[in-house]
C-alpha cells in the first residue's frame, strides 16, 4: 500500500472512526470505497477522496472498495472506467478483487424499491417535472403533497412493474419515497427513487428503462458492499437524514455512517468533470491528459510524481468547511519530492553557439558527472566536451547591466562541471544585427572547476557539446486560467483561459545521456526546471514537459543575481 513519509494523519474522520473502533460499533470492521461516476476521468480533487478512502483502510487495517458508481446511462462509458482504474492504480493504491459496479446492483435496487412500496414507503408519482418542482416548495415554504400521493399499494406495485417494463413514456411517472412534504429539509420531501429513461446502458446495454436515483442507490450499494464509513463531500450533507432514512425503512443489515468533508478547490483552475468535458470537447486542450489539465491524466503525463500528488493530499487534511488551497502548495510538494529524486541533466532551451579557440579541433573529452551531488548513489554519466559548445542566448549579454555576472564580452566564467571560459569575440547576424555566435578561449589549469592561482569568477553557466548534443522540443506551461476562481464573474468560465498556457520551443538541444530516456522518466535540466519525457518523442526528437520551474538553483546559490 502507498505510503507518504508523514506521521500518520489524524482529523475529525479518523477521530471518529476511532470512536467506533473503542465502541465497537462495526464489530472493529472498518470498510470504506471510493465510488466515482464513470462520467469523465479523475481530477486532483478525487485524489483527495481516494487517499482518504485508501488511506484510512490501511492506517486502521480495513479494505476499501472501488465501486463505479454508473446509475445514471447518460455520460457514462468503459472509456472513463478503464482510465479511472489506471488512475487510482497509478496513484499507488490496491483493491485486490473489490472492484464493484452500482449497476451490478439493479435487480437487488429494484428489489428494495418493492419493499418500500408494499411498506407504503414509496408511491408511484404522475406529475411531471415542473409540477413535482413546483409541489416542492421552498426553503422559506413547505410543499404540497401530490395528488399521487395516497395510491394503494397495490396500484403502486402494478404502475412500478410496468414502468419497468417500458409502458409508459419518459417522464411520465417516477418512483418516490413517501417520506414529508413539510421537511425543513428540502431533500426529505418526498424524492425521486426512480425514473423512466430509454437510453442504453454502457453495462446493462437495453435491460433497464428505468434507473435509480444517486441517493437511493448509494446508500444501498454502501450497505450491500457491507461499508462501514461512507465518507463524501459537503454537499451531501443534507442527504444524510434521506441515507439513514432509506437504510432505516428497508431495515438492512448494514447500515454505514456517512461522514462529509469539504471538497478541494484548487487555484487557478477548475475541478468539475462537467467542465473538464467542456475544455476537452471545445478543444481548449489536447484532451483529458493535456499535461494542463488538473486530471489525474495530465497530472502524470506532465510528470507529477504520484507520491508527491499523495503527499499534497495528506498535508491540505480533511476539514468541514470549503477553501480554496493555493496551487503554491501542490508546486511545494512537487519540489521536495523531484528535487530529491530527479537526475541532473543539462539541456539549453535557446541556443546560442560558442566556439572555443584555444581548444583543439576534433578532440573530445568526457567527464564524468554526478546525476544529482548531493546524492552520491544516484551514479554519474559521462558528458562530453568538445570546441564548439551550446550555451543559453540569455547567458550572455553584449552590454551588462550591473547585477549581471554572467557571459560578457571580456568576462570570464566557469563552464558547469569544468573549465573557465573567457568571451574573446562576438560574431553577429549581418542582416539582423543578433549575436550568432560567441568565441572564447579556455584555461586548461582549471578542469576542476577552480583555478590553480585561486582566481574566481562570479558565475556558472550550463552547456552543451554542439556534435554530440541531440534535438529536442520542450513545452512549457503556465495556469490554465488567468484568474484564482475562473467560476466567479464571466457567464463562460472559459473566457478566462489564460491563452499563454502553452508556449512550444522547437530547437532545444541536450545533452547525449537523454537519447535513451524513456517516456514518463523525469530530469532537473540544470538552471532551467524539472521536465519530464513526453510519450510524443521519437527517435528524431525527445520532446520534454516542463513539469515546474526551479526555485532554488546552484547559479544562484550564491544570491549575487537574479535570473
Ligand atoms: P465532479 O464535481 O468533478 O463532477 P463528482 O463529485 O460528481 O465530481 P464523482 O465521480 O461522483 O464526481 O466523485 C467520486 C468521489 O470523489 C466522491 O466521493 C466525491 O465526493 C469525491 N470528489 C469529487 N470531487 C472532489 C473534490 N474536488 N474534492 C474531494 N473529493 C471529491
Ligand atoms: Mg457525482
Amino acid at each position: 500500500m502507498a505510503q507518504t513519509n508523514l506521521s500518520p494523519p489524524f482529523d475529525f474522520i479518523r477521530e471518529m472512526i476511532e470512536e467506533h473502533l473503542r465502541t465497537n460499533r462495526f464489530q472493529g470492521r472498518v470498510m470504506t470505497r471510493f465510488p466515482p461516476e464513470p462520467n469523465g476521468y479523475l481530477h486532483i480533487g478525487h485524489a483527495k477522496s481516494v487517499c482518504l478512502n485508501f488511506g484510512i483502510a490501511a492506517q486502521y487495517g480495513g479494505t476499501c472498495n472501488l465501486r463505479m458508481d454508473d446509475t445514471d446511462p447518460s455520460g457514462e462509458n468503459q472509456e472513463y472506467v478503464d482510465s479511472i482504474i489506471q488512475d487510482v492504480k497509478w496513484l499507488g493504491f490496491e483493491w485486490k478483487d473489490r472492484l464493484f459496479y452500482a449497476s451490478d446492483y439493479y435487480e437487488q435496487l429494484y428489489q428494495y424499491a418493492v419493499q418500500l412500496i408494499k411498506k407504503g414507503k414509496a408511491y408511484v408519482c404522475s406529475l411531471n417535472a415542473a409540477e413535482i418542482r413546483d409541489y416542492r416548495g421552498s426553503l422559506t415554504e413547505p410543499g404540497r403533497e401530490s395528488p399521487y400521493r395516497n395510491r394503494s399499494v397495490e396500484e403502486n406495485l402494478n404502475l412500478f412493474e410496468r414502468m419497468r417494463a417500458g409502458e409508459f413514456k419518459e417522464g411520465s411517472h417516477v418512483l418516490r419515497a413517501k417520506i414529508d412534504m413539510a421537511s425543513p429539509n428540502i431533500t426529505m420531501r418526498d424524492p425521486i427513487m426512480y425514473r423512466i429513461r430509454y437510453e442504453p446502458h454502457y453495462r446493462t446495454a437495453n435491460q433497464w428503462c428505468i434507473y435509480p436515483m444517486y441517493d437511493f442507490a448509494h446508500c444501498l450499494s454502501d450497505s450491500i458492499e457491507r461499508i462501514t464509513h461512507s465518507i463524501c463531500t459537503l454537499e451531501f450533507e443534507n442527504n444524510r437524514p434521506l441515507y439513514d432514512w432509506f437504510l432505516d425503512e428497508l431495515n438492512v443489515e448494514y447500515h454505514p455512517q456517512q461522514i462529509e468533508f469539504a471538497r478541494l478547490n484548487l487555484g487557478y483552475t477548475v475541478l468539475s468533470k462537467r467542465r473538464l468535458i467542456e475544455l476537452v470537447e471545445d478543444k481548449c486542450v489536447r484532451g483529458w491528459d493535456d499535461p494542463r489539465m488538473p486530471t489525474l491524466a495530465g497530472m502524470r503525463r506532465r510528470g507529477y510524481p504520484p507520491d508527491a500528488i499523495r503527499n499534497f493530499c495528506e498535508r491540505i487534511s480533511v476539514a468541514k468547511n470549503d477553501s480554496l488551497i493555493d496551487v503554491a502548495l501542490l508546486e511545494h510538494c512537487l519540489r521536495e519530492n523531484l528535487n530529491e529524486k530527479a537526475q541532473r541533466v543539462m539541456a539549453v532551451l535557446h541556443p546560442l553557439r560558442l566556439v572555443i579557440d584555444n581548444y583543439p579541433e576534433g578532440q573530445t573529452e568526457e567527464w564524468d558527472s554526478p546525476y544529482h551531488p548531493q546524492n552520491p548513489e544516484m551514479g554519474s554519466r559521462k558528458v562530453p566536451f568538445s570546441r564548439t559548445l551550446y550555451i543559453e542566448q540569455e547567458d550572455f549579454l553584449e552590454n551588462p547591466p550591473k547585477k549581471f555576472y554572467r557571459l560578457a564580452p571580456g568576462r570570464e566564467v566557469r563552464l558547469r562541471y569544468g573549465y573557465f571560459i573567457k568571451c574573446v569575440n562576438v560574431i553577429k547576424d549581418p542582416k539582423t544585427g543578433q549575436v550568432a555566435e560567441l568565441h572564447c578561449t579556455y584555461d586548461p589549469e582549471t578542469r576542476s572547476g577552480f583555478a590553480p592561482n585561486g582566481r574566481k569568477v562570479d558565475a556558472t553557466i550550463h552547456w552543451v557539446s554542439a556534435d554530440h548534443s541531440i534535438p529536442a522540443e520542450v513545452r512549457l506551461y503556465d495556469r490554465l486560467f488567468r484568474v484564482a476562481n475562473p467560476l466567479e464573474g464571466k457567464s463562460d468560465f472559459k473566457e478566462y483561459l489564460n491563452e499563454k498556457s502553452l508556449e512550444t520551443i522547437r530547437s532545444c538541444r541536450v545533452e547525449p545521456s537523454l537519447a535513451h530516456a524513456s517516456p514518463g522518466s523525469q530530469f532537473q535540466f540544470e538552471r532551467v526546471g524539472y521536465f519530464c519525457v513526453d510519450p510524443d518523442s521519437s527517435d528524431k526528437v525527445l520532446v520534454f514537459n516542463r513539469i515546474l520551474t526551479l526555485r532554488d538553483s546552484w547559479s544562484k546559490a550564491s544570491g549575487k543575481e537574479k535570473i
